[in-house]
């Protein structure tokens, strides 16, 4: 999911959130929602879809204030409809909070019976609200709600980056190993704004000051920014599948674009894997920045074989395999004029499942390649994500399935050949990241209820 969060009174911070999630929108289709804060109350609009669909602008122009946040939602396998859409309303005697989320508490289920048995009312299943009925429970009459956000950090576990919003300041907390991002930015005119990604600073104007802290609540008001420490930070564990795919070739990371990281990354690969070919191709948009540098090391030129459809969102959230086929087809289609007689390398940022790669070298060899080479920008995919990725169940990950050879043959290719775990660490800032989709080194502990719906049979 994407988050963002603006304190700038004297502003249209409404319409900042709208913009923000506009330059996030690649983090979450399913829904979007702003809150506003004005002084007195807390308003908040949300609804599923884009976050073009969503608002109007009289929507926006119905919502004054001067501290908001805003969430679009990432389409994973759990809860759905308009009751999963974010930021969660509650109210804590008599104040009304607005929580927006990204990640995944790996032990909300069982935090959120212990707060049913304590007859709190629950409207959705998801994990976002039960973070916002505990941060409610915690922040008893008279208490900061800075004390609520920390007592909730010590009980909730995963990865997650969060923004709240009440009446008359904005909050922003990160889990203490700093799984999933956050980044605070400063306004000209004195305001702030936090963020997952820096290309939403961008768009607000704002200028990148650092990153939110693992473990760390930061509160914004009339008192200016306040810093303290929810829980304490542990081994920093940065997602670095947001490096691989997932935040956008322009935002930056430690000092670094993510465009730059995945040009590396291509270039590391055309030495890792090289391949004697005609023309390198990118599955755009997400490949492209490898591609470029994989054709740049291997000396092969770069070529444009797929022409995307900008109207199609991700493919990889559609419910079924066969939808995800429809929905590769018609978000990709081959350029026969270019890729006819040749002997092509198709560099993706990831090969996941393998659907979307089967699907393209099919069209390719329809359209006349001889041979498809696939190359893919990360490593293979072997574990399942639970901390806000949430890559699909261990069985469907074609990596943790199969052999090399095997997934050569499943994919029609040539050949085909993933980056290696060192290679891409060598491609990324120095910095402690998660790599557990790769490695299963999981710095949270999974639950072990989880294992035999998410696991392979057999893991302990
Ligand atoms: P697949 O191999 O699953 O068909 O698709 C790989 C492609 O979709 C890559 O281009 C990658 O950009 C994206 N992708 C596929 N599945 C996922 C997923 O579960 N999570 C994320 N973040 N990206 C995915
Ligand atoms: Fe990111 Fe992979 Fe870790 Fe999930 S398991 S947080 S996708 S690095
Ligand atoms: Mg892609």
């Amino acid at each position: 999911c994407g988050v963002f969060g603006v304190w700038a009174p004297g502003r249209d911070v409404a319409r900042m959130t709208y913009f923000a999630l506009r330059a996030l929108q690649h983090r979450g289709q399913e829904s979007a929602g702003i809150a506003v804060g004005d002084g007195k109350t807390v308003l908040v609009r949300k609804d599923l879809g884009l976050v073009t669909q969503v608002f109007s602008d009289a929507d926006l122009a119905a919502m004054p204030g001067h501290v908001a946040c805003g969430h679009c939602r990432y389409g994973t396998a759990g809860a759905k409809g308009w009751e999963a859409a974010q930021p969660h309303l509650s109210t804590i005697n008599n104040v009304i909070i607005a929580l927006a989320h990204n990640g995944t508490l790996v032990n909300f289920d069982d935090l959120r019976r212990e707060l049913i048995d304590m007859a709190i009312p629950f409207r959705s299943n998801t994990d976002s609200e039960v973070a916002a009925k505990l941060i409610g429970y915690f922040t008893q009459r008279g208490h900061r709600l800075r004390t609520g956000i920390a007592h909730t950090m010590r009980m909730i576990e995963g990865g997650y980056a969060m923004v709240l919003v009440r009446e008359n300041a904005l909050y922003a907390f990160r889990d203490p190993h700093g799984i999933r991002p956050l980044v605070l930015g400063r306004l000209g005119d004195g305001g702030w704004v936090v963020a997952s990604e820096t290309c939403a600073l961008d768009i607000s104007g704002a200028t990148f000051v650092r990153e939110i802290e693992p473990g760390e609540i930061i509160r914004i008001s009339d008192d200016g920014l306040r810093s303290e420490r929810g829980c304490r930070p542990l081994t920093p564990a940065n997602c670095i599948f947001e490096h691989v795919y997932f935040s956008r070739p322009d935002s930056v990371k430690d000092g670094s674009s993510f465009y730059l990281m995945r040009h590396r990354m291509g270039a590391r690969l055309a030495q890792e894997a090289p391949v004697e070919a005609d023309l390198v191709i990118s599955v755009p948009d997400s490949g492209t920045p490898a591609a470029e540098g994989f054709a740049q090391e291997s000396g092969i030129p770069f070529g444009t074989g797929l022409i995307k459809n900008r109207y199609v969102a991700r493919t990889f959230i559609q419910p079924t395999p066969e939808l995800r086929q429809m929905g590769v087809r018609l978000k990709l289609n081959a350029l026969p004029d270019v890729v006819r007689g040749k002997r092509l390398v198709m560099v993706d940022d990831s090969v996941v499942r393998g659907t979307t790669s089967l699907q393209i070298v099919r069209m390719l060899k329809e359209a006349g390649a001889t041979e498809v080479h696939v190359r893919s920008a990360s490593p293979m995919v072997t574990w399942p994500c639970f901390y806000g990725i949430d890559t699909a169940n261990q069985d469907q990950l074609i990596a943790a399935n199969m052999d090399l050879e095997q997934i050569r043959s499943r994919l029609e290719a040539d050949s085909v050949a993933f980056l290696s775990t060192e290679g891409l660490f060598a491609c990324v800032p120095p910095n402690g990241y998660c790599t557990a989709c790769f490695t299963g080194a999981y710095p949270v502990q999974i639950p072990r209820s989880f294992y035999e719906e998410k696991f392979l049979p057999g893991y302990e």
